[in-house]
């Protein structure tokens, strides 16, 4: 989580919403990493998570990331949560709940359906403090500015 923590900052230099994720192996090696570049890369699916996944897969040469862990400072939203799943990942660890649009326990529980096939395990709250912090300063600076 320190590590996606790392990436959230790099978000917001590029004045993106600042979340961070990487992606470990089964053997808790970094194989991706990303954060949200949806302003800098004007891509509308350019969130942490989505990022990280690419990298992972690209890493893998598969789009398989089966054994793998998820971490993102940001609870997903409802196409990161669908993406996790199609990516098969284990484990999704996420920081701070988001209430307005969180797909893993919040608004939505995408990843526990019952009747997905596939199910990753979560871990939520992880650092939860700290990783909302970085967004409720972003947001702050930016009404301010
Ligand atoms: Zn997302």
């Amino acid at each position: 989580m320190r590590l996606a923590l790392d990436e959230a900052r790099r978000a917001a230099e590029s004045g993106d919403v600042p979340v961070g994720a990487v992606v470990l192996d089964a053997s808790g090696a970094v194989i991706g990493t990303g954060h949200n570049d949806r302003e800098r890369s004007a891509d509308p699916t350019g969130h942490a998570e989505i990022v990280a996944m690419r990298a992972a897969a690209a890493a893998r040469g598969s789009w398989r990331l089966d054994g793998c862990t998820l971490v993102v400072t940001l609870e997903p939203c409802t196409m990161c949560a669908g993406a996790a799943v199609q990516a098969r990942v284990d484990r999704i660890v996420y920081g701070a709940i988001d209430p307005k649009a969180g797909a893993v326990g919040s608004l939505w529980d995408v990843v526990r359906d019952r009747r997905l096939n596939h199910r990753p395990e979560v871990i939520a709250e992880v650092l939860a403090q700290e990783c909302g912090a970085l967004l409720v300063e972003f947001f702050a600076h930016r009404r301010v500015g």
